[in-house]
């Protein structure tokens, strides 16, 4: 269990610069309502944190760590991406910086649908799979953090559709929805993605 006495530091710094994430975090922590004040770390100038760790766990711990070592106060991080099991799991940690520069999501899809160009066949759906990893410390130091994952299963389709979102979405395809997730409202995504999930899970952890 989460100890709520966290609470009481008045905010809760948001360990991404990712605006597609803020943006879907506004949301979720709106559904949450907590009595806090969420904050995106650019708001208090918090630069990104140097992500070598070799797992979204790790990512995620020392985002977290990172963003409350600089502003004092207690942290939530994402670290998240796409898993392609073709690709023996990439992008993985890398799906922001896949092809060479942060955040580049149009070169990123580019790169991707090259990589799965020879794995094309006919009526043969390639599999991937959204992760999400939130970790949340109570202080820098903090020796337990509390970590909550979200995973979600589609299919990498080979041309980009859909105008929603951000990253890997027009990409990622539902077959049971018959949609991208690019093609879902961000409150529809919000209650089935990786991320939904995985704040699903923070927000029992709060019970
Ligand atoms: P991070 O900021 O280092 O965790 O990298 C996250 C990257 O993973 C993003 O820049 C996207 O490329 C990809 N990603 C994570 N979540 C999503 C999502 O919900 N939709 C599309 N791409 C995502």
């Amino acid at each position: 269990m989460t100890q709520l006495r966290w609470l009481s530091a008045g905010e809760l710094i948001l360990a991404s610069n990712n605006k597609g994430k803020i943006a879907e975090f506004e949301n979720l922590f709106q559904d949450l309502n907590l009595p806090i004040d969420v904050i995106p770390q650019g708001k208090l100038n918090i630069p990104d944190a140097i992500e070598d760790g070799l797992s979204f766990i790790e990512n995620a711990i020392l985002k977290a760590r990172h963003a409350s070592k600089l502003s004092g106060k207690p942290a939530i991080a994402d670290d998240s991406g796409l898993c392609v099991p073709l690709l023996g799991g990439a992008p993985g940690i890398y799906s922001a910086r896949y092809a060479g520069h942060h955040g580049n999501d149009d070169a990123n899809n580019q790169k991707l649908l090259e990589a799965l160009t020879p794995y094309r066949q006919t009526n043969t759906p390639i599999e991937g799979m959204f992760v999400c990893v939130l970790a949340f410390v109570e202080h820098a130091d903090d020796p337990l953090p509390q970590v909550f994952q979200g995973t979600w299963h589609g299919e990498i389709l080979p041309e980009i559709r859909g105008e929603n979102g951000f990253g890997y979405d027009p990409l990622f395809w539902l077959p049971e929805l018959q949609k991208t997730s690019a093609e879902l409202s961000k409150a529809d995504k919000n209650k089935i993605s990786h991320r939904g999930q995985a704040m699903q899970k923070f927000r029992e952890s709060l019970k």
